[in-house]
């Protein structure tokens, strides 16, 4: 995977300015919880949504099992359709294709939809680097790069935007990349998606390549599908000549009858809708039809090192449906930026770690940035038990251990500046194993509890943790005592 933006800190620290910022909180919070309360009413409408659910996490389960032969299936069906596949084991491979098959079709430019996997190897920067301009189509994704912004959000990447900066960045820079903005343009949403339709029309009718990602791809037959509701994705996938699809491996579903599930499950889970608007499917390339070229590069960039983890592999079953950042409390102040990846939010926080794995400072803590609440796995599509993948990241980070990196089996090390945590955890188990000492102790502080400090003091590695927190009042008798006393309340009153 790519490596952590430069100089990215680690994650509290990454989210300060974020958590200071009382627009953009108030930007998070109008989002989230408008599509929160949509999609809670749209998976109401189903009763059967918990048995969908447990099928679509049954499918997924399934596949990741026996991903090699379903990915095996998938190439020789794509290759029969007339496309061509190519496997990529890491970011600088898949851009080394991606680069090179733009360059051998002459074109300086692409279009480019609906990937979060080419957010992920940092396409754009490998592209620019080899004189080649990408633009995206996709109206969040646009405003994003028009901004020279990076996206916050899986399904709304403009979400820590609100109109008024949107009309701003039209004005200022739209005709730097193209068509420029209409004057007197407002902050009407119809006027501002009037103006990206007209600025996009003109790059999708002179776009010769286009790059797209796939939410998912039947084995069977071969079929990439993208699901979208603004159409934009329907013209980048029919219009130019040469169709690039940059797609991970975990996307693949056997057949039609398992994607039947997906496609009731995705878009009520991401934009509370009944169906997609549209929904575009391609199988490979068909005379006198749609692109005349299809490439297909396969993505696995630390997936098979995440599928060796039988805990963590579950994160790979998600489809990317973003239910889970709009009812997480901690993406609701910290944004999607702070993640540092192109996965933002709960799903982020399991995904990324693995994928990347955990050696830098923001990575390690990474499988922090949650409450532990489980508002993630209640809305989760796929049943993604993240709080679960959370506490077992949380743990390598702190213990290090066994892991498989690049298909190896090797041990990491404990991540740096968690040794203040470790100690504390040791010290604790050493106080559980010792009841009298730890009753010595229980006493010690009720007795001394008038000249303790309403915050703990917050020097060297303990101060992240105590900074934020209160010091809790210790109770007068300690609970083992007023038991032992009252013989559990049940002589209440005795002294
Ligand atoms: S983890 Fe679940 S809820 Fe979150 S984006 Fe993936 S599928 Fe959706």
């Amino acid at each position: 995977m790519t490596a952590v933006p430069l100089g990215m800190p680690a994650f509290p620290r990454a989210a300060e300015s974020a958590v200071g910022d009382p627009v953009l909180r108030g930007n998070l919070r109008h989002a989230t919880h408008t599509i929160r309360a949509k999609r809670a009413r749209a998976v109401a409408e189903l009763d059967d949504w918990a048995r969908l659910r447990a099928a679509g996490a049954a499918v997924k389960d399934r596949t990741l099992r026996h991903l090699g032969h379903y990915l095996e299936q998938l190439e020789a069906s794509v290759t029969a359709a007339g496309g061509q596949v190519h496997w990529a084991a890491d970011a600088a491979e898949a851009n080394r294709i991606v680069t090179g098959l733009v360059r051998a079709t002459g074109e300086r430019e692409v279009v480019k939809v609906k990937s979060m996997a080419t957010q992920e190897i940092g396409l754009n920067e490998a592209l620019t680097a080899a004189g080649i301009t990408a633009y995206e189509t996709d109206l969040a994704e646009l405003i994003v790069q028009l901004g020279d912004d990076r996206p916050s959000h899986i399904l709304v990447p403009a979400i820590h935007r609100n109109r008024g900066e949107i009309r701003d960045i039209f004005l200022r820079t739209m005709a730097r990349w193209g068509r420029p903005a209409p004057d007197g343009l407002t902050d009407d949403p119809a006027q501002l998606a009037e103006a990206a339709r007209l600025h996009l029309r003109e790059k999708f009718l002179r776009a010769k390549v286009a790059v797209s990602g796939a939410n998912f791809m039947v084995a069977e037959t071969g079929t990439l599908v993208v699901v979208e509701s603004e159409g934009n994705g329907r013209m980048c996938l029919t219009l130019p000549e040469t169709l690039i699809s940059v797609v991970g491996l975990e996307k693949v579903v056997p057949t039609w009858r398992d994607l039947e599930v997906f496609l009731q499950l995705l878009p009520r889970s991401s934009t509370a809708e009944r169906m997609n608007p549209y929904t575009s499917m391609w199988t490979g390339t068909t005379a006198g039809d749609g692109p005349g070229a299809f490439h297909l590069v396969l993505l696995d960039n630390g997936r098979t090192d995440a599928l060796a983890d039988q805990v963590g592999r579950q994160a790979l079953r998600c489809i990317r449906c973003s239910a889970c950042l709009n009812v997480c409390p901690v993406y609701e102040r910290a944004g999607g930026h702070a993640y540092g990846s192109a996965y933002p939010g709960p799903i982020g926080a399991i995904l990324t770690p693995q994928l990347r794995g955990t050696a830098t400072a923001l990575d390690a803590s990474l499988p922090y940035a949650s409450s532990l609440c489980g508002a993630c796995y209640e809305v989760c599509p796929v049943a993604i038990d993240i709080p679960e993948v959370l506490v077992h990241l949380r743990e390598r980070v702190v213990q290090g251990g066994a892991v498989t990196r690049q298909g190896a089996r090797v041990t990491i090390r404990p991540a740096k500046g968690h040794a203040a945590e470790r100690a504390a955890m040791r010290a604790a188990r050493w106080a559980f194993q010792h009841p009298r000492a730890l009753r010595a102790a229980e006493r010690l502080a009720s007795r001394t509890r008038a000249a303790h400090p309403s915050r703990l003091p917050s020097p060297g590695p303990a101060g992240a943790w105590s900074r934020g927190r209160d010091l809790p009042a210790v109770p007068a008798e300690p609970f083992r005592d007023w038991w032992q006393r009252t013989r559990g309340g049940r002589q209440e009153g005795t002294r």
